[in-house]
């Protein structure tokens, strides 16, 4: 008896093994259908290790079997060295915008988008992804250990630059989580680890964006990592970011709902339909006084009104 009862929780253990591996894969391939591309690539130059400035011009975009365009006529351009944000009320393009700069999306309408000077179709798609960083809203809780979930790229476990992470960590917040946890960088994250160490939403995010800094590439999007922390959380992930980012070689594009995080960026770009419709610095945006305007002394308003309820 004792003999098959040890067969048998040894085979309950191998088949929660499996389970917890199928559930990693699953979060994989949803991660790299994410990343994917809409379209092969036409050639396969390498796309460069630096990039100056990235040109969109006159870009228009719909997503296969929808009627309006997500985009209509962007044109815009980024210099390495800026941080710039896109916001704008939900389904405005924001989001589509950032991934065909970054070069994960095509121009299906018209329009181009060139890294200095070349257009991003004439790019190796794989070697186009290794330059940029992504942190997306609700991002992947891969069941690694804290330290590889920082050094951990496009779903395979590189060698681990110890000093780089802890930059990262420190940056996105992300160090005092881990410093939290019983066996710090070696503690084994997600639930679906036996025995693994699950975080909060808010947690999780950091070591996202975390991770989009450990990878120091010439172009990063954070594309709402922040909305399940409170805003004050929020804020401080942001102002450390921009504090310690972009690189001088780096273009950071910021996406929030919550425009008090992006006040400090070089250039905010105000999206409404599909279309830019005005972009300056956030005081060139309050003088205009127009939706920015409008929408950052309307959400001032309500931090206000909160933070007098909170006290
Ligand atoms: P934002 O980031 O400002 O919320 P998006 O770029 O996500 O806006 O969306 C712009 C428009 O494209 C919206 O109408 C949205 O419904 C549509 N859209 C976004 N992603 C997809 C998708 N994967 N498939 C079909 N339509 C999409």
């Amino acid at each position: 008896i004792q003999a098959a009862q040890s067969t048998l929780t040894r085979l309950v253990d191998v088949s929660h093994m499996v389970y917890e591996h199928a559930m990693w894969v699953d979060d994989l391939l949803a991660f790299q259908e994410r990343c994917r591309t809409l379209q092969p690539r036409r050639s396969g130059l390498p796309a460069p290790e630096t990039v100056k400035t990235i040109t969109l011009n006159d870009v228009s975009f719909s997503y296969p079997g929808k009627d309006t365009p997500a985009l209509n006529g962007i044109s815009m351009t980024l210099h390495a060295g800026q941080t710039v944000a896109f916001v704008g009320v939900n389904g405005s393009g924001k989001s589509t915008c950032a991934r065909l700069l970054a070069g994960l999306y095509e121009p299906r309408d018209g329009g181009t988008v060139r890294w200095d000077g070349v257009d991003v179709l004439d790019m190796d798609a794989e070697s186009l992804q290794a330059r940029v960083g992504c942190v997306l809203q609700d991002p992947v809780r891969f069941p690694f250990s804290a330290l590889a979930n920082l050094t951990v790229s496009r779903g395979t476990l590189t060698e681990a630059d110890p000093q780089r992470a802890l930059d990262a960590a420190r940056a996105s917040g992300a160090e005092q989580v881990i410093a939290g946890l019983p066996g710090r960088w070696e503690a084994l994250l997600s639930k679906r680890f036996r025995g693994g160490q699950e975080l909060s939403a808010g947690q999780w995010a950091k070591v996202a964006v975390a991770r989009g800094l450990y990878k120091n590439a010439p172009v990063l999007l954070l594309d709402e990592p922040t909305a399940s922390m409170d805003p004050r959380a929020e804020h401080a992930v942001y102002e450390a970011v921009l504090r310690d980012s972009p690189r001088p070689d780096q273009i950071t594009v910021l996406i929030s709902h919550r425009l008090a995080s992006v006040v400090a960026c070089d250039r905010i770009f105000v999206f409404d339909a599909g279309r830019v419709t005005e972009s300056g610095t956030h005081q060139e945006l309050m003088d205009l006084d127009g939706d920015y305007a409008s929408m950052f002394t309307l959400q001032a308003a309500g931090y206000r009104a909160e933070a007098e309820e909170t006290a």
